[in-house]
């Protein structure tokens, strides 16, 4: 309509201008601007290990500091980087931060890192993961890699390889938002992860659905039979907290436990329990 009235005009892929696509196109440019500018920056989300009422890791979220919307969540921004191949650099930066953080703060006992869904077609992530390891003499145990079921299923066998390389070095794999894609059992038996993080959808309610209950159990004696460990995420109420050993969850993270806190608060809360102890 925009070129004039009484006109057939041919569709070209490259001529693709819906407003989803400028706007990914401006997200991408803003996130590459504030890569630039240093405002990009990491949160740390504790899970609990429910048993012996410790935090076992911290899950590393990243952030955007932007000058006119203030701190942004990645929801905001990562469909649009996934649209326009800026994933890499999202996950590059992430591990080096990472791994730096891990070096400095030896009291950080293990982070996790989420990847994105191209991460498996990244030929250099292996090598850099190996290399910040070794420059920063960060033992590979500290780290867990989170990746979600579409990541995985849409590359089985890069997804694979890319696994047993980052294990065979000591590095550990954890399912995210399990439960919500498809061929989901074929998947859990298929993926070598230490690890099975239950969908938040299944657990905020499950302290009153049955359903959810009966969805969680399923998922935690599948796991469990695998030799696998169970993590309830999106934990926002003690009623759930407390129901989540009798569902054979081994691990809780969520607004209950602790929101993502910024790396020094950490080791503030760390010295307080220190403190609490003496
Ligand atoms: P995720 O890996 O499933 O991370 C959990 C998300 O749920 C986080 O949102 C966290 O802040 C939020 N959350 C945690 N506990 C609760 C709760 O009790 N209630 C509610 N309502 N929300 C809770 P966030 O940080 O906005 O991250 C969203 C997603 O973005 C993540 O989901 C992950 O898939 C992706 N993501 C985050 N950081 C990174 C990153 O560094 N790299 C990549 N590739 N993806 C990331
Ligand atoms: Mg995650
Ligand atoms: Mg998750
Ligand atoms: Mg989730």
């Amino acid at each position: 309509k925009r070129r004039g009235r009484n006109m057939v005009h041919c569709y070209h892929p490259e001529d693709r201008e819906s407003a989803d696509l400028r706007a990914s196109i401006s997200w991408a440019s803003r996130f590459r601007q504030a890569l630039e500018e240093d405002r990009i920056f990491l949160l740390f989300q504790p899970v609990m290990h429910i048993a012996s009422g410790s935090v076992a890791y911290y899950e590393a979220l990243v952030r955007l500091r932007l000058p006119d919307l203030g701190v942004v969540s990645p929801a905001a921004f990562i469909p649009a980087l996934e649209e326009s191949g800026d994933m890499p650099l999202l996950d590059h930066w992430v591990i080096s931060r990472c791994i730096e953080l891990l070096r400095q703060y030896p009291s950080l006992q293990q982070v996790a890192i989420n990847l994105s869904a191209q991460a498996f077609r990244d030929e250099k992530l292996v090598t850099l993961v190996k290399q910040l390891l070794l420059q920063h003499q960060v033992e590979p145990q500290r780290i867990i890699f989170e990746l979600t079921e579409s990541a995985s299923m849409s590359n089985v066998i890069a997804t694979q390889q890319m696994i047993e390389q980052l294990q065979k070095i000591g590095c550990s794999f954890s399912l995210d938002d399990f439960g919500t894609g498809f061929s989901t059992f074929s998947y859990l038996k298929q993926f070598p992860a230490q690890s099975v993080k239950v969908d938040g959808s299944f657990i905020t309610q499950v302290d009153v659905s049955r359903e959810d209950q009966a969805v969680v159990r399923a998922i935690t004696q599948v796991a469990s039979a695998l030799g696998k460990q169970t993590v309830a995420e999106y934990v926002e109420e003690k009623r759930v907290f407390d129901m989540l050993p009798k569902l054979g969850i081994d691990y809780a993270q969520g607004y209950f436990v602790g929101r993502p806190i910024a790396i020094e608060e950490i080791l503030q809360t760390d010295e307080q329990n220190c403190c609490a102890r003496l």
